[in-house]
């Protein structure tokens, strides 16, 4: 029978992190000696703590149904989380948590864009958001940056990417896949530009906030004048190594959370109901019971960095947060290594996986054609390996 698959799906790309991870686990099960640092994903353990808090749930017998927009004590924990570790204020109609941070991403682009709306993305961004705005008929509007500045994005480009139709700014602070973070002062003066522009609202993606080896982070919402245009989105996969248990949040105006709201009653309904119980322990806690883990990533990337810049070629911004880092390779582009043609990045990720057995992403998927992403969520005994490889295979 013909496949008869709509244009939407058809135009929609598959997530590159996810599918050089899964090519990754296919060469693995083969028997291949795969490292897979192509994935954004911590290596640790939920902590016990968040565990047994969901064992306890699951014994006082949380089964039914959630509120599609969270328990409402879920929502008091969220609340008190954004005021005690971004000073921000929230009452319980401006929340609402989902199946991840990147079912908020898809509710709030459901919710706000319509067909031709403009959503500027400063490069590199994070891989899904260019598709999940392009399924919702919005049109990204990608605005360059490089190493020189740190892969961050200034006034002066955010003001030249504005036009009339230009709905919403998108953005990670820290990055992935640059580990860039955005200083208070940045911020401020990406601020000042969108005050002059009063109909465009902003996406500040913090799933990475903890993740944070400058010690601050600063939410643009915290602003005044950026409060009431602002949806601050976080979750629990990174900082507190929940990937697989699926919660993400958002704080926002209360009519953005009412339509998020709406659009997960039909699509979804609220989120899994162990899953929000172990989070309200996650995020009571004391942020403090993580930084071990916290600790150990600052001591990775390091490490690679280190190890990176050793390689010819290899040129590292310095990552404040997260845990990528997101060389430029275009050095090697038009060369042949070993018989094997690299003319773009795409290129030379195949050529690692192949040669190396070393799984990374290709800047192109975050919008960055001269890179590629490392994510040293990985033992140092597998960071060392994997680039000593690298640098014996490009050498
Ligand atoms: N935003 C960014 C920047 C991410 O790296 C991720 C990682 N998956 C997400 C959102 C989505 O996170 P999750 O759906 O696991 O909460
Ligand atoms: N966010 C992670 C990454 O960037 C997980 C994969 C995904 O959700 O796409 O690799």
């Amino acid at each position: 029978m013909k496949e008869f698959l709509s244009d939407r799906i058809n135009s929609l790309a598959v997530s590159q992190t996810l599918a050089m991870a899964a090519k990754a686990r296919e060469l693995k099960n083969e028997g291949k000696d795969v490292i897979g640092l192509s994935l954004g994903e911590p290596d640790f353990n939920t902590p016990d703590y968040i565990k047994e808090a969901a064992v306890n749930a699951i014994n006082q017998d949380y089964n039914s149904y959630t509120p599609v927009d969270g328990y409402v004590d879920l929502k008091n924990a969220i609340i008190t989380k954004f005021k005690r570790d971004n000073n921000l204020t929230y009452e319980l109609s401006q929340i609402v948590v989902s199946t991840g941070a990147k079912q908020s991403l898809s509710n709030i682009a459901a919710s706000l864009i319509n067909p031709g709306d403009e959503v500027i993305l400063p490069c590199p961004y994070w891989v899904s958001y260019s598709d999940i705005v392009g399924l919702n008929g919005g049109v990204t509007i990608e605005v360059k940056t490089d190493i020189s500045n740190d892969f961050k994005m200034t006034a002066k480009d955010l003001e030249s990417a504005i036009t009339p139709k230009t709905k919403m700014l998108w953005f990670s602070s820290p990055c992935n896949p640059s580990g860039s973070v955005y200083s208070k002062e940045e911020l401020r003066e990406l601020a000042d530009v969108l005050v002059r522009y009063p109909n465009v609202y902003i996406l500040s993606d913090e799933i990475y906030e903890h993740i944070n080896f400058c010690g601050g982070h600063f939410s643009i919402a915290e602003f005044e004048d950026m409060y009431e245009r602002t949806i601050t989105v976080n979750g629990v996969s990174k900082a507190f190594a929940m990937t697989g248990w699926r919660i993400g949040y958002i704080g926002a105006p209360a009519w953005i959370a009412r339509a998020c709201n709406k659009m997960q009653g039909q699509v979804t309904s609220g989120a899994n109901c162990i899953a929000q119980r172990a989070v309200i322990t996650a995020l009571e806690e004391s942020p403090s019971k993580i930084t071990y883990m916290v600790d150990e990533f600052k001591v990775r990337r390091d490490l690679i960095l280190n190890l990176l810049n050793n390689i010819e070629g290899f040129n590292c911004n310095t990552p404040d947060g997260a845990f990528y880092v997101f060389p430029d390779i275009s050095y090697f582009f038009g060369k042949v290594i070993d018989g094997y043609l690299i003319n773009n990045a795409s290129d030379m990720s195949l050529f690692l996986l192949d040669r190396a057995l070393v799984a990374t992403v290709t800047g192109d998927a975050f919008g960055d054609p001269n890179c590629i992403r490392i994510s040293y969520a990985a033992s140092q005994e597998q960071l060392i390996e994997a680039v000593n490889r690298i640098k014996k295979l490009l050498s």
